[in-house]
């Protein structure tokens, strides 16, 4: 796949030559590791609430299935593109072997825009975007989730739509589904739990406890508000919270608990009274042990770099950081834990929902949760004694362990021709 400069695949490119380098990779690899193994265009006709037929395009991409199944998302969005589709999918390999589960990496999109169209148009578009790719996906070829726009709902149909073409259930299809048909307990919140236990490692490495440390998150949405819930829970302070529309700063302490009432009320952080407003370039200026952007990519860049004062920064969100501001935190010493293994809980939790359903045996919370902190841990102990090893940042060694493990299983199965 051809990378024009300044792409996203670019980026994610430029990402991966920085630790193939260091890896010394072979050429052969290395071509291999960067050309995506399967891209699916599809035509997917729908016929709309008004009679006519629109024909909206979709596209599956496999970019690695050396260590399982391709795992990853489907998004909804006028903006979807193979490129962009592509380059995350790419993302997906390397955040699967990063959290060390027997996943490679894909992603699908649809060109659409959900938000002008029916339930009934979007269920018929859903049934047949996944007709359109069924003999490429299944629980041992490719296994969707929900991303941007997608949601339980749309599993569930996904989950349906393969069933019914297979001749029987599969819940194993697809993860992220309602817990009623085969989804798990404690995926909700496995994202902002995996951020929680990557702040605690982070800090103890870096030489506080979680417990009295202060905290700032830019976003309360689902990795956000559970990552501010269980680190005020272990003794953390969160004393700034920002989303689409404000902010609320409290040095002593928000009540998250309280914060999180006032949000299912009025959709919004902005006018919450336990504390003084605050914009996001305050936020990310504040003097607190960790900084945690939890909402956008490109929110950390060269104009607010030089001046964040946090300790730790765990990437909650994907691509906060710019990869010039990255670099300028490094060299401030600034520890950043990357999006890539601080969010990769969120696929750990889609590992134990496959598992769970091929089992067709399920697990309760608190096994989910001990096992989901066990795999953490494991990630994050890779990557700190790889950036140790090789005198690297957080990213680069990241990026250094999931190359290095796709490489050898590569290397082990050879060339079949
Ligand atoms: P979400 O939609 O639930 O929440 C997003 C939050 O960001 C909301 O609180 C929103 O108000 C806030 N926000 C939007 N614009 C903002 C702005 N300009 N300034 C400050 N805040 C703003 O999304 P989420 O699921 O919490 O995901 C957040 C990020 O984490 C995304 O980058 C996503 O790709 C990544 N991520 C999420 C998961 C997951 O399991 N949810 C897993 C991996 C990565």
């Amino acid at each position: 796949m051809a990378a024009t400069s300044g792409s996203i695949f670019g980026a994610m490119l430029q990402e991966f030559d920085g630790a193939a380098r260091i890896l010394n990779l072979e050429p052969g690899i290395w071509k291999i590791l960067t050309h995506p193994k399967r891209q699916i265009i599809v035509s997917c006709p729908v016929q709309m609430d008004n009679g006519e037929i629109e024909v909206f395009c979709g596209f599956r991409v496999q970019y690695n299935i050396t260590l399982g199944p391709a795992k990853g998302g489907i998004r909804y969005h006028p903006g979807v593109s193979l490129h962009e589709v592509t380059a995350l999918a790419a993302w997906m390999t390397w955040k699967c072997a990063v959290a060390h589960i027997p996943f490679g990496g894909g992603k699908g999109g649809v060109i659409c825009d959900p938000t002008r169209m029916s339930r009934r148009e979007l269920e018929a578009l859903t049934r047949r975007y996944i007709a359109e790719i069924i003999d490429a996906i299944g629980p041992e070829k490719d296994v969707p989730a929900p991303d941007v726009n997608t949601n339980e709902q749309i599993m569930a149909w996904v989950m349906d739509t393969y069933s019914m073409h297979v001749g029987h259930t599969t819940t194993s299809v697809v993860t992220g589904k309602p817990l009623e048909m085969g989804g798990s307990l404690g995926r909700h919140e496995a994202t902002g739990r995996g951020v929680t236990i990557v702040a605690r490692e982070s800090a103890k490495h870096v030489g506080f406890s979680i417990a009295g440390a202060t905290v700032a998150i830019q976003g309360f949405g689902n990795v956000g508000s559970v990552s501010a819930t269980l680190l005020a829970r272990a003794g953390a302070k969160v004393v700034a919270i920002t989303d689409w529309k404000g902010g609320v700063h409290n040095g002593k302490g928000l009540d998250v608990e309280k914060l999180l009432d006032y949000v299912r009320q009025h959709k919004t952080v902005d006018g919450f009274a336990g504390g003084e407003p605050i914009t996001n370039d305050r936020l990310f200026r504040l003097d607190v042990d960790v900084l945690i952007p939890a909402a956008l990519e490109n929110q950390i860049t060269m104009e607010n770099a030089p001046e964040v004062r946090a300790k730790v920064v765990v990437e909650g969100a994907n691509g906060p950081t710019t990869p010039d501001a990255h670099q300028h935190l490094h060299q401030r010493g600034i520890f950043v834990v990357p999006d890539i293994l601080a969010n990769s809980s969120g696929v750990t939790a889609s590992y134990f929902e496959w598992v769970q359903d091929r089992y067709g045996y399920f697990w309760t919370e608190k096994e989910v949760n001990e096992r989901l902190e066990a795999k953490m841990c494991e990630a994050f102990n890779a990557v700190l004694q790889t950036s140790l090893k090789y005198k690297v940042d957080m990213r680069t060694a990241a990026y250094i362990v999931a190359i290095g493990r796709v490489a050898t299983v590569t290397r082990l199965r050879g060339m079949y021709a």
